[in-house]
Parts: C-alpha cells; structure tokens; sequence
C-alpha cells in the first residue's frame, strides 16, 4: 500500500518535500491558505487544497485524520505553526514533523508533542560551511551535540594505506561505516582494504575526534 502524507505550507521546504514525496511514488495531501501556491501543486501531488491549518474544521474536512504523517512547513508564522501542530496532536496523528524557525520554537514544538523537528537552514549552514571550511569534506550529518557523521574524500596523503595502516579507531577513536569507490559501496570495510585517491570514507565519531581526523589523514586544501 503507498504510504499517505499530508503537507502543510508549500514554501521552498514544504514545495520540495511534496516533489519529493510524489517522485518517490507517495500520496501525498498538500494544504496551503495561499490559493497561488495550492495551483502550483495541483499537477504534482495527489491532492493540493486551500485550508487553513488554524482552522480544526478545515483540516477536518480536508480528510487530515486519514494521514499517518504530517508535515507542518509553515516557516515565518510560528503563531500558525505552533496552533496547527497542537491541533494535530490533538487530532491523535501519529507521526508530526514540523520546520522550527528558532530554538524558542523548537522548544515549544518539543513541549505541545512534535515527533520530528527540523532546522533546514541551521543544518544545511553547518553542512555547507564544513564542507567550505575543508573541500575535503563532502558532507556532514550532525547526530547529536556531540556526535557526526561525516564524508571525506581520500586524497595523495591516504592513498595506497590499508585501513589497518590508517587505524583510525586507535589513532581518532573514529569509526569508518563505509567506503565508496565509484558506484561500489563497501560497507563495515575489511581492515586490510586499501584506500585509494577518490575514496569517499563514511565516517562515524565524535566532533572533537573528526577534527583531528581531518587534520591527521587530508590534504591540506
Ligand atoms: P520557505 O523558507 O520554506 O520558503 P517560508 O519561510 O517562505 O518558507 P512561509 O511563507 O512562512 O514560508 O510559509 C510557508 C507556507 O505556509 C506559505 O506558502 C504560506 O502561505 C503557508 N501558510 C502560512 N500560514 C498558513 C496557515 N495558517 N495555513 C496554511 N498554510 C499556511
């Protein structure tokens, strides 16, 4: 059965979550009070209506109780934001992943029974600006306060070395999950697998350690 999802707010974020979602083959509800943005949807979701998500009624009567997971991407209103999160807790559903401005707003998400509460813009920030601070790195995961995962590429100063040579858990106290080559994934890699120039090493560890790693196996950029 295709899975349902219905998404609330069609900016930038909630517009590419609804493309998302329909190039992946779900059914997907996008509800937006703007009348201009709801026409700009109708041909690539299932349904796109006009409903305003403070309104208990409308949102009922668009059928908001049928969908297992809904998605508020209402950005600069956080008044709107917040009422349409708690009307759906209310309402009982299940999953609720909602887009917070500010950590105020994150925390009152948290507090009214948000499921999932995203940053796009502070995440991709911290992504992008790693990723500026050392080309290196290709992407960065931020698991916890603490704790990332992060891609690096292997440059001349790695290549040729096993991963017993590397010993990155010893050495970092780092794991690598994985190593891609080209469209080859190793994953949980053999210590005596070579890295090679072009490698893409995942790797799993603590922010402290990860530093120390960039600095101890990359080419200076
Ligand atoms: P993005 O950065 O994703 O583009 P944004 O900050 O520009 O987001 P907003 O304009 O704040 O986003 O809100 C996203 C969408 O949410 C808008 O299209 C807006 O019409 C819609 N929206 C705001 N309030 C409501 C509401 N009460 N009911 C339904 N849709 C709403």
């Amino acid at each position: 059965m295709k899975k349902q999802f219905a998404v609330i707010g069609l900016g930038r974020f909630g517009g590419s979550i609804c493309k998302s979602l329909s190039d992946q083959g779900m059914d997907v509800l996008a509800i937006d009070n703007n009348e201009d943005r709801v026409n700009e949807y109708k041909t690539i979701v299932t349904h796109a209506v006009v409903a305003d998500s403070t309104d208990e009624k409308a949102l009922k009567s668009v059928g908001i109780r049928n969908f297992e997971h809904v998605i508020v991407a209402i950005g600069d209103n956080i008044q709107a934001s917040i009422l349409t999160t708690l009307i759906l807790e209310e309402m009982g559903i299940k999953h609720i992943t909602v887009k917070a401005q500010n950590d105020y707003h994150e925390k009152v998400l948290s507090k009214i029974g948000a499921d999932r509460i995203v940053h796009p813009e502070r995440d991709m920030g911290t992504r992008i600006a790693h990723h500026i601070v050392s080309k290196n790195v290709l992407d960065y995961l931020e698991l916890s306060d603490e704790y990332s995962i992060v891609e690096l590429i292997a440059g001349y100063k790695i290549h040729g070395k096993t991963l017993i040579d590397l010993d990155i858990r010893a050495n970092y106290g780092c794991n690598i999950m994985a190593v891609k080559r080209g469209k080859e994934i190793h994953v949980s890699p053999k210590p005596d697998k070579e890295v090679r120039r072009g490698d893409i090493l995942i790797i799993i560890g603590a922010d402290q350690d990860i530093q120390r790693l960039e600095k101890g196996i990359l080419d200076v950029d």
